[in-house]
């Protein structure tokens, strides 16, 4: 089972990933983390992430590709994964769909958290206070919503026209019970049988 969790920032993608991947028992690979990680290690790769992601705006493609590449050649990825902040552009998308495809995979699912705007306002200007993100701020957040729509939104219309399905959940409400309506949608395209 190939799943993404599609959203915009402070959409809950990497709580609700993190939950669905647990139940799902496949691993949860996400971007944002991966770059932090290296920015924390002080990689080639952090160093030239860092002052991009501190202003919003969208590491380089192909090295954000290579990265998932070699993550999904781990042998815990075997199995499946649930992607996380990645593809977040059309030419990830594609190119992730040619990485898939030599593994003989597809993308299954695409869950799409659906948060008004002021909702993420609210919710990264908490985080804020609570996780201390360096780019967890009104400016940075303001980049990364222009950046969402413009560059990372159509990305979904690359799947739809794949024919991908796609569930769109509503992302406001009790962490629980979202987790639930997306087990259930995945649970109707027949991702996933049984309790998990
Ligand atoms: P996130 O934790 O998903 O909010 O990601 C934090 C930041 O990491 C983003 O604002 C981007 O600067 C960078 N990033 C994460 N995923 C990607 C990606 N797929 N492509 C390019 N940049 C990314």
């Amino acid at each position: 089972m190939i799943g993404l969790v599609f959203g915009p920032p402070g959409s809950g993608k990497g709580t609700q990933a993190s939950r669905v991947a647990v139940r799902l028992g496949i691993p949860h690979i996400a971007a944002g983390d991966m770059l932090r990680s290296e920015v924390d290690h002080d990689t080639a790769l952090g160093r030239e992430a860092k002052p991009i992601m501190d202003a919003g705006g969208l590491v380089p493609d192909d090295l954000v590709v290579r990265m998932i590449n070699e993550r999904l050649n781990q042998t815990d990825a075997t199995k499946g994964v649930l992607l996380d902040g990645f593809p977040r552009t059309v030419p990830q998308a594609i190119m992730l769909d040619v990485m898939l495809k030599t593994r003989n995979a597809t993308v299954d699912e695409v869950i799409a958290l659906e948060v008004p705007d002021d909702e993420l306002k609210t919710r990264i200007l908490k985080r804020a206070t609570t996780e201390g993100r360096s780019d967890d701020t009104a400016e940075g957040l303001a980049q990364r919503l222009i950046v969402y729509r413009q560059d990372t939104a159509p990305v979904l219309e690359h799947y739809r026209e794949a024919g991908t399905r796609i569930d769109s959940i509503n992302g406001v409400g009790d962490i629980d019970a979202i987790t639930e309506g997306i087990m259930e949608a995945l649970k109707r395209g027949g991702v996933v049988v049984g309790t998990a």
